[in-house]
């Protein structure tokens, strides 16, 4: 393997300091690439990172636990939070290029006023999470807005394990005619096929075996869905998380791709993604 050289690592915490780098680095020539994440980095996030920096010269990852999209004060407070260990593993990654992390106060993301737009996202934000999490992706809009409009990339970088924000970021650049292009990232697993989460690291060992079960039940419905009706299928997991005392399932939705829409028959032209959201104790853990 070859050895991997940090060129430099820099933090920034105010848009004061972040501006006159970004502005020393950036040739006409360059690319500038954005990682946003809420901290309390994984693989899942560091692969992101990873993409980012092969495509870009410099590449910005802001830190920042967003209050907006938060619809449960009690999940914003015990979401983890650890910089010093965020900013080791991006350090770990190691790269050729720059490395700038953005880590925020509210203030300097939202000023004085923490509040959110009431996007119309044509009616994906109105599916799945937007159900279950009423105004999280109307903060999830706002938040991205205004860091698109502080670090100014060419392109930025989301998970497809939070597949309905990732259509929606697309809807809202569309939108606003941001000058950026979104690109989609393949999902992280453990061994076990757990999607990786900053929320994981509050499942205990045990937990963790049940909520195999997720990824386990999305890869059935595949298996399953050329031949199986829809309505069998949808029975078939919520069979399957009721015999499990410790997991419990929110929802899952087989979705037409670009609309999300829930799929009520199948049109070949089309493509179809399994969705579910379910909890250990509060614990939510979601996958696609
Ligand atoms: P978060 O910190 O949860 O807001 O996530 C920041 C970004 O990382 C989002 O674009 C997520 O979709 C992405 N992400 C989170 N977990 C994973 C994963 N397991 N695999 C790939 N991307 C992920």
């Amino acid at each position: 393997m070859q050895p991997i050289i940090v060129k430099s690592m820099k933090v920034f915490t105010t848009n004061q300091s972040l501006h006159p780098c970004l502005a020393s680095l950036k040739t006409p020539a360059s690319s500038l690439g954005f990682v946003p994440t809420m901290g309390a980095l994984h693989q899942g996030h560091l692969s992101l990172i990873k993409r980012a920096i092969k495509e870009n010269e410099t590449v910005v990852v802001s830190i920042f636990v967003n209050p907006t999209q938060f619809n449960n004060a009690g999940d914003l407070e015990t979401y983890p939070r650890d910089l010093k260990q965020d900013l080791k593993k991006i350090e770990s990654i190691g790269s050729l290029g720059e490395i700038i992390v953005y880590a925020p106060s509210e203030a300097a993301v939202y000023g004085n006023s923490v509040t959110k737009e009431a996007f119309d996202f044509g009616g994906l934000e109105l599916q799945m999470e937007g159900k279950f999490r009423p105004g999280h992706f109307q903060g999830v809009g706002t938040v991205v807005q205004k860091l698109l409009d502080i670090v100014g990339p060419n392109q930025a970088y989301f998970g497809e394990k939070d597949f309905q924000q990732l259509q929606i970021i697309k809807k809202l650049v569309k939108m606003t005619k941001a000058n950026v292009k979104i690109v989609a990232c393949s999902i992280e697993r453990e061994p076990s096929g757990l999607a990786m989460s900053s929320r994981n690291i509050r499942l205990t060992t045990g937990e963790r075996s049940h909520a195999s079960k997720i990824y386990e039940a999305l890869k059935m419905t595949k298996d399953k869905f050329s031949d199986t009706p829809l309505d069998e299928i949808t029975q078939w997991v919520a069979d399957q998380f009721e015999k499990d005392a410790i997991i419990n399932l929110e929802y899952f939705e087989i979705s037409e791709q670009l609309t999300l829409q829930p799929a009520n028959k199948i049109e070949p032209q089309k493509k179809y993604r399994a969705f579910i959201s379910a909890y250990i104790r509060n614990i939510r853990l979601i996958d696609n």
